[in-house]
């Protein structure tokens, strides 16, 4: 007999973010596998079999989902954010990629959640109103040469920039480093914005300048999602006196 196994997004924090579609899948679960704090955001519940692992062994933690799922379970595997960003979704086809015998006739669905770089948006405003990219600069499964020379070809091409992984306790000098390059190529009033823990009770959001940021750099951590401007890239006040970050749609002078 076998199972399925469901990647599941649970957006950035805050359970009303989650979608209806992955509270069912959810709902149909009878095994929850994922790093303990996401497993922590899902409630009890009689016939669920919880199944917490460390954050970093995500290739094994894929392996133990299809062979529980192998047997006939009902696995849910729960990412923050989106699974299919930077998370579960890939690491499970990773894993597939070896077939394993025992693993024979087990379906995979993804069950999509709200990104941080959408999250992170709407708390500043529009940035992403034009076109934009997500790079990762966490080293571990890329040579940071690879991360240096994608971000030279992204702030070349003017895109709005979403930086995940801008730091952790084993990679403390990324996130500055990646931002003193940003100030050698883009101007000097380039917007950045410093988006922390965004649907969390600890959420904080901040807007600055390019040089503003890099001295800002050291501040950040794990929970932060950085976003630097393109040119275009600006403040709007609101009737209300809010100020709001935001990208124009239009890019020259189009009829
Ligand atoms: N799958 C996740 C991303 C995993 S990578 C997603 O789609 O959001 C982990 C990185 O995501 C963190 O280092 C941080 O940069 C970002 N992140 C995740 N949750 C966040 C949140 N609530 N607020 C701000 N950034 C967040």
């Amino acid at each position: 007999m076998t199972g399925t196994l469901t990647v599941i997004g649970l957006g950035p924090g805050d359970p009303r973010y989650w979608t209806a579609a992955a509270s069912e899948a959810l709902a149909a679960a009878s095994d929850l596998v994922g790093y303990g704090p996401y497993l922590d955001r899902v409630p009890e519940r009689a016939g669920l079999t919880r199944h917490p692992s460390d954050n970093r062994v995500e290739g094994d933690r894929a392996r133990h989902a299809l062979d529980l799922a192998a047997t006939g379970r009902a696995v849910a595997v729960v990412s923050g954010g989106d699974p299919g960003v930077f998370a579960m979704a890939a690491a499970v086809f990773e894993a597939l990629e070896e077939a394993r015998p025992g693993w024979h006739g087990v379906g995979v669905t993804i069950e999509p959640g709200i990104t941080a770089m959408l999250a992170a948006a709407a708390r500043l405003g529009a940035p992403l109103g034009a076109d934009f990219c997500a790079l990762s600069l966490s080293d571990n499964l890329k040579p940071w040469h690879v991360v240096t020379s994608r971000l030279r070809a992204v702030l070349a091409a003017d895109l709005v920039v979403a930086l995940y992984n801008p730091v952790s306790r084993a990679r403390p000098w990324q996130l500055g480093a990646a931002l003193a390059l940003a100030a050698e190529i883009k101007p000097a009033e380039t917007l950045v914005a410093f988006a922390r823990a965004v649907g969390r009770p600890d959420e904080s959001v901040a807007v600055m300048t390019l040089p503003e940021a890099v001295d800002r750099a050291p501040y950040a951590d794990m929970a932060t999602l950085v976003l630097v401007g393109a040119t275009a890239t600006r403040r709007v006040t609101g009737a209300d006196g809010a100020s709001h970050l935001y990208t124009p749609r239009r890019v020259g002078r189009q009829p």
